[in-house]
């Protein structure tokens, strides 16, 4: 549910002082002085109004697990991973994925593509929170018979529970990865996304180990297995995409798969960073930025993830013109929004009204030559003080409806999980 009409007054856009006019949801009128009623006027102060960011991979589910898995390689990581798991219940689920929207709200995330168990729990936790998301089912199956029937059983009977979530809230299929899932789902899961018009979520190609070992074995790379299984395509969100061929680069692009760099989950696990932005964008793929969970990646903050990314890929590539701003920003906004099938992402008239407002009367925005370039190289995320999604406000003056009673749920929460894996 929107708020019906919300006029924002007085913030920059591109520089230039507007007015803008919120409808049902939607950006209905961008200009100087306004003479528009509205339900709800929101004082915009003289901030700067930008769209707000797109997570296009993470598990949200997972936030509870910040800082319990460190210093470990992937496999190691995963083996901790999945021990942890055994202990999940629903309030779990919900408290962790209501922590995990707050600090995207307050981090200036106002939408996220989700891969975790338990998604009726994190749909209500998302519409509790007011956030949007595209939250999919999770094939896992490890091989086990018994598994990938009930997952498919699963699947079927959530995307019919998904049917009365809010708008807001949109069902999706995740393939975990091609080493955790058997062909025979693989295959189940795109002709069940094509069927229902829906998008599929996997990882590909996120460490080296994984790339050699599926060669070893089917002696082609995974991206090239999954083309040919028909896994690759403007509906599927790929997340890591770090270890490709130049073949893997042309499938990605010439199929239109949304790619997502997560640098810093990248970075934490040691799991490469040569991310192959210009050619995957230059190849025809959607590239997009996620933050992966704070499980591996400890925070769901963009901004400082946009950051990492533009500094190593300048970094690796001894280019500084590498990854220029503009395109950064693409990445964390109306790329994320494209590969997601909304009309969000841009402050124009007609678009989904996410939107954030940066306060710039701070010494992180003085001289103001380049906004974008002190957003993402000078502050912090502090400096985002409103967070408005579906024209609603979510977060004003850097706060945000109940987070007191989040926090302390989620910390009640973290400490019932831990006396539970103790006690394994
Ligand atoms: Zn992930």
């Amino acid at each position: 549910m929107n708020m019906g009409t919300l006029l924002i007054r007085n913030v920059v856009r591109d520089g230039v002082p507007c007015d803008i006019y919120i409808k049902e949801g939607v950006i209905s009128s961008i200009g100087r002085g306004l003479d528009l009623e509205a339900d709800t006027v929101l004082d915009g102060g003289g901030k700067t109004v930008m769209p707000a960011f797109v997570n296009m991979h993470t598990h949200s589910g997972m936030t509870l697990f910040r800082g319990i898995c460190e210093d470990m390689p992937l496999s190691r990581w995963l083996d901790a991973v999945w021990k942890a798991e055994t202990v999940l219940d629903d309030e779990f689920i919900y408290w962790a994925t209501r922590l995990a929207c707050l600090e995207m709200i307050k981090t200036g995330t106002v939408s996220f593509n989700d891969m975790y168990w338990r998604i009726d729990k994190a749909a209500k936790a998302v519409e509790d929170s007011g956030m949007r998301a595209h939250l999919t089912y999770c094939f896992l199956d490890g091989g086990d018979n018994d598994r990938q029937r009930r997952q498919r059983e699963e699947c079927t009977a959530m995307y019919e529970v998904s049917r009365v979530w809010s708008p807001r809230v949109q069902f999706g299929v995740s393939v975990h990865a091609h080493y955790t899932v058997c062909d025979d789902n693989m295959l189940w899961a795109a002709d069940f996304v094509r069927k229902h018009s829906l998008l599929l979520h996997t990882h590909i190609s996120e460490t080296r180990s994984e790339n050699e070992s599926h060669t070893a074995r089917y002696g082609v790379s995974p991206t090239r297995r999954l083309a040919d299984m028909g896994l690759l395509g403007r509906d599927v969100v790929a997340a890591h995409t770090l270890w490709l061929s130049e073949e893997d680069v042309r499938l990605l692009g010439e199929s239109g798969t949304t790619v997502v760099h997560n640098i810093n989950s990248n970075l934490k696990l040691a799991s490469g960073y040569r991310f192959l932005y210009n050619e995957l964008r230059d190849a025809g793929a959607n590239v997009t930025m996620g933050t992966d969970g704070c499980g591996s990646s400890n925070n769901l903050d963009m901004r400082e993830a946009l950051k990492t990314a533009a500094l190593m890929q300048k970094a690796w590539r001894e280019d500084p013109a590498a990854l220029p701003v503009d395109e950064l920003l693409a990445m964390g906004t109306r790329n994320g929004a494209k590969g997601l099938g909304l009309n969000s992402g841009v402050v124009e008239e007609g678009a989904l009204a996410d939107l954030i407002l940066v306060d710039t009367d701070s010494a992180f925005f003085i001289p103001e030559h380049n906004f974008k370039a002190n957003l993402i190289y000078a502050a912090n995320s502090s400096c985002i003080d409103t967070l408005i999604c579906d024209g609603r406000v979510l977060m004003s003056g850097g706060k945000v409806d109940g987070e007191k009673e989040v926090l302390a749920r989620a910390r009640e929460e973290a400490g019932r999980f831990i006396r539970k894996i103790n006690s394994i």
